[in-house]
């Protein structure tokens, strides 16, 4: 059944989830704002950007180019069915929100292998009546296991846009490779690849000092160059859509939503992490972000 998921053991997800060390999905939520991490993420969150202060651009960015590239595909070509692999925690615009607003029968699948994530995925399965929404706990080394299960809710006769975003980099080279290969392989023509990846050819003396805070935290971070990234897409056969393997800002660009500012005092008074809530990200510049964005279709 979808959302088995669910059925969790809550003892057992409280095994899971280490309030002691850090996970990448609440760290990454710290950057977009979000309120669900602990101190110890806020800690890892305060070093990341300490080796680069403007460093909460690239995680603000690489979610508002899922949200254009979603956007894009839902609007422009008519995708329906979406398999979002290392989905994070959720936040205010998730896949299914962005996708079945423009087509309300959409389905999507969720995936990620992080028991904080399982612990929030109930606030993803709130599909729209038309369309349907699933959370798979799985590991995206597993791809054989996340495409049967998927299988319960896409139609992998019909075109799925393939979603790894800022995920890649959590696998070495030997297994990123032949796993994005396994998944791509399994989808019918028409589909689609959304990608994107941290590199170090843009902006490397930053983001090697992040590197080295998160490496000294236990994740594993790999930087990928714009030719490595594109291999994701050209060694399996895809057609990249202009304007190809670009750093995120650029792919296919629009002003985001402006937050509301608090009152001076009160911005003051916070600390570095909490003030990132209130940047305006369209205050960016090209020495800010260190990911490349792509998306491509499968003939
Ligand atoms: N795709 C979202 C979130 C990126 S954060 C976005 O771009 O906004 C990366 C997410 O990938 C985290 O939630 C983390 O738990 C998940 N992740 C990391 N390694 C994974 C793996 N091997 N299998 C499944 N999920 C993984």
């Amino acid at each position: 059944m979808p959302g088995d998921a669910l059925d969790h053991d809550p003892a057992e997800l409280r095994r899971r989830i280490d309030t002691s060390r850090a996970h990448p999905a609440r760290v990454y939520d710290v950057f977009l704002g979000g309120k669900d991490n602990y101190p110890v993420d806020r800690a890892a969150a305060a070093a990341g950007l300490a080796a680069n202060p403007r460093g909460y651009l690239d995680v603000r960015h690489n979610r508002d180019f899922l949200r254009r590239a979603v956007t894009a595909l839902a609007q422009e070509d008519g995708i329906r069915q979406w398999l979002d692999i290392g989905t994070g925690l959720p936040t205010a615009e998730n896949v299914h929100q962005i996708a079945q607003r423009i087509i309300p029968d959409s389905r999507v699948v969720y995936v990620d292998n992080d028991p904080v994530v399982l612990a929030h995925a109930r606030a993803l399965l709130t599909s729209g009546s038309e369309g349907r929404t699933d959370y798979i706990d799985a590991d995206l080394k597993s791809p054989a296991q996340i495409l049967e299960q998927a299988a319960k809710t896409l139609d992998f006769d019909r075109p799925v846009a393939l979603c790894l975003v800022a995920i890649l980099h959590f696998i070495e080279d030997e297994e990123a490779y032949p796993i994005v290969r396994e998944l791509v392989d399994a989808l019918p023509a028409g589909s689609r690849l959304v990608l994107s990846h941290l590199t170090d050819d843009l902006n490397p003396e930053n983001i090697r000092a992040v590197q080295r805070t998160y490496t000294e935290r236990g994740f594993t971070f790999v930087l990928r160059s714009r030719a490595d990234v594109e291999r994701f897409f050209t060694d399996n056969g895809l057609t990249l859509a202009e304007p190809g393997v670009v750093p995120v800002h650029h792919w296919r660009s629009e002003p985001a939503p402006v937050p509301e500012q608090p009152d001076p005092a009160y911005l003051a008074s916070l600390d570095d992490i909490e003030k990132v809530r209130y940047h305006d990200i369209n205050d960016v510049t090209d020495a800010d972000i260190n990911v490349y964005g792509g998306v491509a279709a499968k003939p």
